[in-house]
């Protein structure tokens, strides 16, 4: 039978754009809709906007080194409208730029929702398409815990938007984005507490530098309260928030900031015609080549809740184009030691097991760790650690696990990755010349194990 399109796409953002874009390129008649916005969560709503924050709070930092280097600047006044006008500005730049991307390749871009009226089919503003695949790629969607008075709080959504930089913010969670947004907050100079439901943050990360990190967050004056979560929140006669939380205690805002998770973006996409099902958390089930249950319909990125990052989403599109239209290009997607980071002032950088991970898998580890004051803080009052670990495995040598909180933590761990995913040794790190005067030599010079 001849189909309209060999694949149609749901959903342009990273992980759809990059599979429609690879599949265009080797020939096939693709086809992909956006209900929302070009580049999806990350371009519009994500890493991208947060990034942009992110640098702005780190200005802050700057100023406050300064005077240590000779500088005698005038009192600073930072203005929220001004960050925010410049960062839409680059979005709709972006936007353009993935336009132009799709256009380019061939592939038709429909704009408006999709709904799947069957295997084959695909509804967008009431004209039908029929496709020989359909790609699932609509990624996540905030979720809130089903609270009184959950609508007087923001998300990450939101929060890229705010008219005013809210005086004094309460967030709500442990993972990326709360400690993300909590370092964004209170960096622009909100008053900012975050409150966490466990004993630490960051569940999942590597203990030493959950430690660490939180150490470093009180220095700066974050309020961070752990077992501690929201059980209401009422709207005051004066327009501000009040969180009454579990224990009682009642905590005072003019904004209070989500970050718990997010789920997947199924709504009216009309599953309910299709064979597709959801796993035991409600996200699309596939198989290990993405295929959902239902033969003609596969699905990638957030909406399948393996790994909600950026380059996962982009790594499995290209698996998906390849495997369709490209087989004799197909790779699977490593998801052993993917690099990710932690946009958190300081940031976390990590790779590979942890040491908890490593011990559970029943690795016998040596640690090796340092923490040490950055040189750039050496002529400044500013007391901030640096911490670097190695988890390595004690008998084989190899080296497991790579984690640090400290300036530039992100770009350093990427080439860390590739050493992981070559196999390297702890005595090949050991035998890497350090480039020097860095903090990243660190991660070579480590002779002693810590335990
Ligand atoms: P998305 O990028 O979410 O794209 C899905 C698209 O589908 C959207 O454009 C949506 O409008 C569209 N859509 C949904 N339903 C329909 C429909 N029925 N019809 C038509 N279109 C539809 N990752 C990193 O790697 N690094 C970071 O620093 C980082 N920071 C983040 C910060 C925040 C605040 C958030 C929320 C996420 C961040 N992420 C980061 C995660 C990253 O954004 C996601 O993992 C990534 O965007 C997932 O890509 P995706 O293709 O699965 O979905
Ligand atoms: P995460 O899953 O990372 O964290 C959710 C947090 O909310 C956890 O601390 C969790 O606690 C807590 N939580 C969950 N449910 C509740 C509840 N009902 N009440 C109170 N607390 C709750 O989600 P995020 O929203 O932070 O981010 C989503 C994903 O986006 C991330 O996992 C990441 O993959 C991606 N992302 C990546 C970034 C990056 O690469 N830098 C930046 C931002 C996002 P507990 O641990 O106890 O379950």
């Amino acid at each position: 039978m001849a189909y309209d399109f060999d694949l149609f796409v749901i959903g342009a953002g990273s992980g759809g754009v990059r599979a429609a874009r690879f599949a265009a390129g080797f020939g096939a008649k693709v086809a992909v809709a956006e209900s929302r916005y070009l580049g999806g969560t990350c371009v519009n709503v994500g890493c991208v906007p947060k990034k942009l924050l992110v640098y702005g709070a780190h200005v802050a930092d700057e100023l406050e080194q300064a005077a240590g280097f000779g500088w005698t600047l005038e009192e600073g006044h930072f203005d929220w409208g001004t960050l925010i006008a410049n960062k839409n500005r680059e979005i709709e730049r972006l936007n353009g730029i993935y336009r132009n991307l799709l256009v380019n390749s061939g592939v038709t871009l429909l704009q408006g929702h999709a709904r799947i009226t069957g295997a084959h089919e695909v509804e967008v503003e009431g004209q039908r398409y029929s496709a020989e695949h359909i790609l699932i790629a609509t990624g996540g969607w905030p979720q809130v815990p089903d609270i009184p008075g959950k609508e007087l709080a923001i998300t990450s959504n939101e929060a890229f938007y705010l008219k005013e930089l809210p005086r004094r913010v309460l967030v709500v969670g442990g993972g990326y984005i709360a400690v993300e947004f909590a370092g964004i907050f209170q960096g622009l100079g909100a008053d900012t507490t975050l409150l966490y439901r466990g004993d630490l943050f960051l569940r999942g990360f590597d203990g030493s530098v959950r430690i660490h990190l939180k150490e470093e967050l009180q220095k700066r004056g974050l309020d961070l309260q752990f077992n501690a979560d929201i059980q209401r929140i009422d709207q005051q006669a004066d327009g501000s928030l009040k969180a009454t939380l579990k224990d009682g205690r009642e905590l005072v805002a003019d904004c209070v900031f989500y970050a718990t998770g997010r789920r997947p973006m199924l709504d009216n996409l009309g599953l309910e015609n299709t064979g597709v099902e959801l796993d035991d958390r409600g996200f699309i089930r596939v198989d290990d080549q993405y295929q959902t249950t239902e033969p003609s319909i596969i699905a990638i990125g957030d909406v399948i809740g393996r790994v909600q990052l950026t380059p996962v989403a982009l790594a499995e599109g290209m698996a998906v184009a390849r495997r369709l239209f490209k087989p004799e290009q197909y790779r699977p997607v490593d998801y052993q030691n993917i690099p990710t980071a932690v946009f958190s002032q300081p940031p976390i950088g990590t790779v590979g097991l942890t040491e908890e991970q490593a011990l559970e898998a029943g690795h016998k580890v040596q640690i090796f760790e340092s923490r040490f004051r950055a040189m750039k803080l050496t002529l400044t009052d500013i007391q901030e650690k640096t911490l670097m670990k190695l988890v390595v495995d004690a008998e084989t040598d190899k080296v497991l696990g790579c984690h640090m909180v400290g300036p530039d933590a992100g770009e350093i761990i990427q080439g860390l990755g590739v050493a992981l995913k070559a196999g390297a040794t702890k005595q090949q790190f050991d035998e890497t010349i350090g480039v020097h005067p860095t903090a990243a030599e660190e991660f070579v010079t480590m002779r002693t194990a810590t335990r």
